[in-house]
């Protein structure tokens, strides 16, 4: 599971199942709504923000769940 970039609404997430899905913040835990997996928020921001990769402006084209935020 990881941060595919950011968005209006938080974040969007991309789970190993596939699954998208967008979260308002980074909380303690996120869990996918599709499989159940869950990991720590903070885990998937590290990764995010020290993956030097890739500009960290790079805006998600993922098409995330509707209502799914939280
Ligand atoms: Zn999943």
């Amino acid at each position: 599971m990881r941060v595919d970039g950011k968005i209006s609404a938080g974040y969007a997430i991309v789970c190993n199942c596939g699954a998208a899905f967008a979260v308002e913040r980074l909380g303690v835990a996120v869990e996918c709504p599709e499989c159940g997996h869950t990991k720590l928020g903070v885990d998937i921001a590290a990764e995010y923000y020290l993956d030097t990769s890739r500009p960290v402006t790079r805006r998600s084209r993922v098409p995330v769940l509707r209502g799914a935020t939280g």
